[in-house]
C-alpha cells in the first residue's frame, strides 16, 4: 500500500467502483478552493519557482487531458503528460470539472464493465486513481498556499 508523502493520498485504498465518482466530488472541491485565487482570463503554462495556484490548476488540467487520451487511443501512454500551452480556459475551475467528468466517465465505460474481455480494463482503473490523486495531492498543495501565505516573520 502506497501512501503519498505530501497530501496522504493512499491510491490502493480506492475501490475500483469509486474512482469515477471521486474523480467528479474532488475536481468539485476546486471551484471554491479557487475563489480569489485565479484570474478568469488568465492562461499559459507553469513558470519556473515556486507555483501558483494557476500553475497547479494549468498541470492538474494537463495530466487529466493526457490521462484520458491515453486511455481513449488506448496507445503506448504518454505518462499522462500533455503539452500545458493548449490550456485556454476562462473558467479553470471548469475547466478542470470537464476534464475529470470526461475521464470519468471513460473510466465508467473500460473499468466498471467485468463482462467484456477489455485489456483496458485494468489501466483505466490505475490510471483513473493516478488522475484522483493528482486532483487530490494539487488541490491539497493549494491549500499550503494560502495557509502559507501572509505570515508573520516575527512569529
Ligand atoms: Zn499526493
Amino acid at each position: 500500500m502506497e501512501r503519498c508523502d505530501r497530501c496522504g493520498f493512499v491510491s490502493d485504498s480506492l475501490p475500483a467502483r469509486q474512482v469515477a465518482s471521486a474523480l467528479r466530488a474532488v475536481a468539485a472541491q476546486y471551484r471554491s478552493r479557487l475563489v480569489g485565487l485565479v484570474q478568469g482570463s488568465e492562461r499559459g503554462e507553469p513558470r519556473p519557482g515556486p507555483w501558483t495556484a494557476h500553475d497547479h490548476v494549468i498541470h492538474v488540467w494537463g495530466v487529466l487531458s493526457g490521462h484520458r487520451a491515453d486511455l481513449m487511443e488506448g496507445g503506448p501512454s504518454t505518462g499522462g503528460r500533455h503539452p500545458h500551452t493548449s490550456f485556454e480556459h476562462d473558467d479553470p475551475a471548469g475547466a478542470i470539472e470537464t476534464a475529470a467528468a470526461a475521464l470519468a466517465s471513460l473510466v465508467e465505460r473500460l473499468g466498471a464493465d467485468d463482462s467484456r474481455p477489455d485489456d483496458h480494463r485494468p489501466d483505466a482503473v490505475r490510471i483513473g486513481r493516478d488522475a484522483v490523486h493528482e486532483l487530490a495531492h494539487h488541490l491539497f498543495a493549494i491549500a499550503r498556499l494560502v495557509d502559507d501565505t501572509p505570515r508573520s516573520a516575527s512569529g
